[in-house]
């Protein structure tokens, strides 16, 4: 395994070449029309795959898969698309064919990945009462299906670990805030539903059972408070990556207490590791906002990842350094991963 030890390292990018290096963020949900925003993302060098989610702050699904399709048509080259089913329902006789059906047609239709999202875990319970968990056996033959075509499968499975804990327990300002807007999700009151473990075991379970199923951990599968259990989840699946989108503050977090760790934990892992931001556009009234705010998070994230500076951040209080990452892993966080899980996004011509 190359090591930074064992082999010579590429020299840092610089902040400069911020615009110069082509990026992919692999995780956003677009909304509406976003001229400023895809302007911006332009401008910043950015290719985006934009995630279709069953999530009630967002437009229904319907609305959400023709928009995701109107931005691909729109701009080929620079966004592609994940698409999801609706998860409610799903001990009803016909639910498995219909999903099946649905997601072939998304497929046909272009979308390079399916996201599978907490409702399942978090939300959805049977007629019965019983909690439905991503395990059950009624999902196989869905991921058997994705898993023989070879098609990625996104999963935000379980929360934060601050998710279980209460709100000033909470490590970063961003969960703090989000569970607080959404006391639904903050797990801490609602022991109705599964515990933390209980949720990544069910996911790796379901792992277990696809052993060739193309899995993104999106938001460092969930296991963003300790990046050796990120490591342990990507050692025992070699067929899963992870995301770090909405995660950066956590690691972040925690090279503020060992950053030498965190930095061997990106050279490791630089295969299986997919810059991603979590930018949610909800249409042209925050598409100026939108932009600004990802312009900002783009470059944020570059010189954390690229430099060696001291920064702060609004997440915790303690200071931090940049990872400084050599050149040649951040081209494969920042595009080489993601063009080789989602072989089939942003094309050029059309
Ligand atoms: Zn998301």
């Amino acid at each position: 395994m190359p090591t930074a030890a064992l082999s010579a390292e590429q020299p840092p990018y610089r902040s400069d070449d911020f615009v110069r290096v082509e990026k992919i963020d692999a995780h956003v949900h677009l909304h509406g029309t976003l001229p400023t925003f895809m302007s911006r993302a332009a401008e910043d060098n950015i290719r985006l795959l934009t995630i279709n989610v069953n999530y009630a702050d967002f437009p229904p699904l319907a609305q959400q898969r023709s928009d995701a399709l109107a931005f691909v048509r729109a701009h080929p080259h620079r966004v592609a698309f994940a698409t999801t089913f609706d998860a409610g329902g799903s001990e009803q006789p016909g639910w498995e064919r219909k999903v099946e059906r649905q997601l072939a047609g998304a497929l046909d239709a272009g979308a390079v990945a399916v996201k599978v999202w907490k409702d399942i875990g978090m939300q959805q319970r049977d007629g019965d009462g019983r909690a439905v968990m991503i395990d059950d056996p009624r999902f196989t033959p869905i991921f058997g299906m994705l898993e023989k075509r070879g098609v990625v499968v996104l999963g935000h499975l379980g929360e934060p670990r601050n998710a279980w804990l209460p709100i000033p327990e909470m490590t970063i300002r961003g969960d703090r805030e989000y569970f607080t807007a959404h006391p639904h999700y903050h797990m801490f009151s609602h022991s109705e539903w599964p515990t933390y473990e209980q949720q990544i075991a069910a996911r790796d379970r379901m792992l277990d059972r696809h052993p060739k199923l193309r899995f993104v951990g999106v938001h460092l599968a969930s296991l963003e408070w300790n990046l050796d259990r990120v490591a342990d989840f990507l050692r025992r699946y070699p067929n899963a990556s992870v995301d770090l989108a909405a995660r950066l503050p956590h690691v972040q977090l925690q090279a503020s207490l060992d950053r030498d760790k965190v930095r061997r934990f990106f050279l490791e892992f630089q295969d299986r590791i997919l810059y991603a931001t979590d930018i949610a556009c909800q249409g042209p009234q925050e598409d100026s906002a939108c932009a600004a705010q990802a312009h900002d998070t783009w470059l944020d994230d570059w010189r954390f990842l690229t430099s060696a500076d001291t920064m702060q951040s609004t997440e915790f209080a303690t200071a931090f350094r940049g990872l400084s990452l050599p050149r040649d892993v951040i081209d494969k966080i920042y595009q080489g991963n993601a063009r080789r899980l989602f072989s089939r996004a942003w094309t050029e011509g059309h």
